[in-house]
């Protein structure tokens, strides 16, 4: 029998199992001194209202650079930081430093940025609304500039864990938007019990030109007064087949890629695309 068993493991634990194994260890080895080290940064992509021609806000996201490791994508990094219990100070260090950020804007140009910051299901906690009012109060920023995003997934970890401190973000002010929506496990009554302000309808929909369900969405959206933005939305051709269906708020490529806090800034927070030039709107 186990002679068995470790020809079945030898025969399973392939190279590439092997190599993947190894990267995993090596990140995990790094990232812990990932914050200490100064290695993580954000990098803010613009929310933009066609309707009314403008950015109406930017999505705060998390990049980690290594000098040996180079570059690594939040989506490789995160589970990791999830698996290793390093999230909740990742995620403390981002609201942070994306709440610093918006108070220098506005105290330096006079500019206020209502940011969104994506939140991790482990970060969903009783404490969470105490500390991230704490947080909004130590750099003096409103709380309806602050939007907090989450997936589906986490609504359903734990149904009446969460909603209790939804409802208390909510409560304080702080709008809450469902990311990379249409993906998970989709109850329509939590959308209607809990305070969200917005969803964002998942690429995915964009790139397979899902009509059905972009229409739907947007239907649904209104009805339930509920703000709607396409994620991911990088040609002309996906653009014109959100605004038929009536979605008219979009981030993607095809406006702008993340940038750093700096080229904002430089631009004087316009945004030329090839579809036009946004400015950020007026508090
Ligand atoms: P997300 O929140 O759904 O963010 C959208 C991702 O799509 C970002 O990838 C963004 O750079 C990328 N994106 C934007 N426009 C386009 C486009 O037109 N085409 C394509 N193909 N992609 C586009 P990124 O920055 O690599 O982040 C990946 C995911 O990692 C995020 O997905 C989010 O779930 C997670 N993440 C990023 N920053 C943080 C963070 O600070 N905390 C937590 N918990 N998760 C984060
Ligand atoms: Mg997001
Ligand atoms: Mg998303
Ligand atoms: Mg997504």
């Amino acid at each position: 029998q186990a002679k068995h068993m470790g020809r079945f493991l030898w025969q399973r634990f392939t190279p590439s199992m092997q190599q993947e194994l190894h990267r995993k260890l090596t990140l995990k080895q790094f990232l812990a001194k990932a914050i200490g080290r100064g290695e993580l940064s954000l990098v803010y992509q613009p929310k933009v209202d066609l309707a009314r021609g403008i950015i109406d806000s930017c999505e705060a996201l998390l990049r980690w650079h290594n000098p040996v490791l180079g570059q690594v994508s939040p989506a490789e990094f995160i589970p990791l930081a999830e698996e290793m219990g390093l999230i909740r100070e990742i995620g403390a260090w981002v609201l942070c430093s994306a709440l610093s950020q918006q108070a220098r804007w506005r105290e330096r140009l006079g500019v206020e940025v209502p940011l969104a910051v994506n939140l991790s299901g482990m970060q969903i906690t009783a404490e969470l609304p105490d500390w991230v009012a704490q947080q909004l109060a130590a750099h003096a920023i409103a709380p309806h500039l602050l939007t907090l995003e989450l997936t589906e997934t986490v609504l359903m970890l734990d149904v009446r864990g969460s909603s209790q401190v939804l409802e208390a973000l909510g409560q304080l002010g702080i709008r809450i938007s469902i990311d990379d929506f249409g993906t998970g496990y989709s109850s329509l009554a939590y959308l209607n019990r809990l305070p969200i302000n917005e969803i964002k309808l998942d690429r995915s929909f964009v790139v397979g030109f899902n009509l059905p369900v972009i229409r739907a969405t947007v239907a649904m959206a209104s009805s339930l007064g509920i703000d709607l933005i396409a994620e991911g939305v990088e040609t002309e051709e996906e653009l014109t087949a959100l605004r038929r269906q009536g979605c008219h708020r979009i981030q993607g490529y095809l406006i702008s890629r993340p940038m750093a806090a700096a080229d904002l800034e430089l631009n004087g927070f316009v945004i030329d695309s090839c579809i036009g030039s946004f400015t950020l709107a007026k508090q």
